[in-house]
């Protein structure tokens, strides 16, 4: 078997008996890049001469020591491009360090690559990236899913032992769906935002993409905590996730809501997803029929706070500060025009005009205001939900991984693919994607994607869930055929 199929925890193992190296991990770890990567596309570059550095002075009795770990393009590591995906950022190179970077180096880790994204994190399939879309690892004809679709899909290829991703409105949840790994989407302040590129600020989250929940427990207790160079990061101590994963669920409560089983939702995810219900109970745990009554309004209400935000972070990219600058300008506000124009992808431009008009004069109250009550709303029924229930289970998308291409006349059908993730970074509330079975299609097995949405703060819960179901499984063992 080869050295990178291994999960964080078989590696460091590894690592500790001395059975491999460091930089013989590395190695092997670039090897397999070389060897997969040109039908993936999950990485945007990566510098193994510099890992292989960071590798020297590795502290293998750390709790990620040795391990490299896949960094998606919209996150600052000190010395290295971060180039969100995106033109307009060509040839910027991150003065510091972020925040999750501080703490995975002091767990030892060695930030590895720069991975493919949607531009600025805006997308469900990475076709938004101007390098052009990675590949899914169980059919290259189809999207490993976004904006983390890089992330995931060099999981799942065994390209990375772990990745890191960001989370709006789903990017890290969806791809991890559509590639059979594992993806957490912490509470909102739970992870700094310090050194990620911001898109919608009130919304995004880092979190891990990974083989298994062990691993992401361990990756979110070690990125989560207080920063005081994030003001919106939440003073509030951080349990071990790991040290809570095997406790079961047996008398918990599990909430389905009825407002995800609609028209659109793919028959072979509900059957799974009706399975994984049932094996649930199975193992213990009673589940209940929920409502989340203000679920519809989610998807539209996302689509004006989301652009809102990004219309306002994205105006900083102006061709003076950073990365691109458009040739021969006639004057100062050319410079800017053409700059932008030729800098950002046409979804950016999009959102850009979409954020800019709900937030002028006129417009504000009917779109902006509004949607900020109804975000309001979306919180309340979660509210309400968990004095009901422990956590909330439902797929990760309607569908299993769509065909590149397939979606990208037609934005709104785009969108949809996060249709079930959006509420929570609505509601600022935690969740996690893992695999629950596979769907056919044209003979190939595409993987399906469970979702457990926890309250605030609730990770270990929510992490402890999906523990029970995947040890009680085999699905995250399965592997594609590369
Ligand atoms: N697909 C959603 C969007 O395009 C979510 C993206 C994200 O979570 N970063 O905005």
């Amino acid at each position: 078997m080869d050295i990178t199929s291994g999960t964080v925890h078989e590696t460091r193992a590894l690592l500790r008996s001395k059975k491999i190296s460091p930089q013989e991990l590395l190695q092997a770890l670039a090897d397999r890049i070389e060897k997969i990567d040109p039908a993936i596309h999950g990485y945007l570059s990566y510098d193994l001469d510099r890992a292989l550095k960071d590798a020297e002075s590795a502290d293998l009795t750390l709790p990620l020591g040795g391990i490299p770990i896949g960094v998606k393009d919209v996150i600052s590591v000190q010395g290295h491009p971060c180039g969100c995906g995106s033109k307009i950022l060509k040839g910027y190179i991150a003065p510091y360090d972020a925040t999750v970077i501080k703490k995975l180096r002091a767990a030892g880790a060695i930030p590895f690559g720069r991975v493919n994204m949607d531009e600025f994190a805006m997308g469900s399939s990475t076709e938004n990236s101007a390098y052009g879309p990675s590949k899914n690892p169980w059919d290259t004809t189809r999207t490993p899913g976004g904006s983390s679709g890089g992330s995931a899909a060099i999981v799942a290829a065994d390209e990375a032992f772990a990745a890191l991703g960001s989370d709006t409105g789903g990017s890290i949840r969806q791809p991890a769906a559509l590639c059979g790994c594992v993806g957490v989407k912490p509470t909102y302040g739970r992870v700094s935002r310090f050194g990620l590129v911001a898109f919608a600020s009130s919304l995004d989250q880092i979190g891990p993409l990974t083989k298994d929940v062990e691993d992401a427990a361990l990756l979110t207790s070690i990125i989560s905590g207080a920063d005081p160079s994030d003001s919106t990061s939440l003073n509030q101590p951080v349990p071990d996730f790991s040290a809570t994963l095997k406790k079961g669920v047996r008398g918990m409560k599990l909430g389905l809501p009825k407002e995800y089983f609609i028209e659109g939702l793919d028959p072979q995810v509900e059957k799974a997803i009706r399975v994984a219900v049932d094996h649930f109970k199975g193992l213990g745990a009673e589940v209940l029929e929920i409502s989340l009554p203000h679920t519809e309004h989610a998807l539209s209400t996302y689509y004006i706070i989301a652009p809102a935000e990004a219309s306002a972070n994205l105006a900083r990219f102006d061709g003076v500060r950073y990365g691109f600058r458009a040739e021969a300008p006639r004057d100062l506000l050319d410079h800017y025009g053409k700059t932008r124009e030729q800098g950002f992808g046409q979804e950016v431009k999009r959102r850009i005009i979409l954020g800019t008009y709900v937030l002028s004069s006129g417009y504000y109250d009917a779109y902006y205001l509004r949607a900020q009550k109804v975000r309001t709303l979306i919180r309340q029924d979660f509210a309400s939900a968990f004095e009901q229930v422990d956590a909330v289970i439902c797929p990760t998308s309607p569908t299993p991984a769509f065909k590149l291409g397939a979606r990208t006349d037609d934005p709104l059908s785009m969108y949809l693919a996060d249709i079930f993730t959006l509420a929570a970074n609505m509601a600022g509330i935690c969740g996690a994607s893992i695999p629950c079975g596979f769907a056919e299609e044209e003979g190939k097995r595409l993987p399906i994607g469970l979702q457990i949405l926890g309250k605030e703060l609730d990770e270990a819960r929510v992490l402890q869930i999906a523990y029970a179901y995947e040890q009680s499984t085999d699905w995250h063992k399965a592997k594609p055929n590369l």
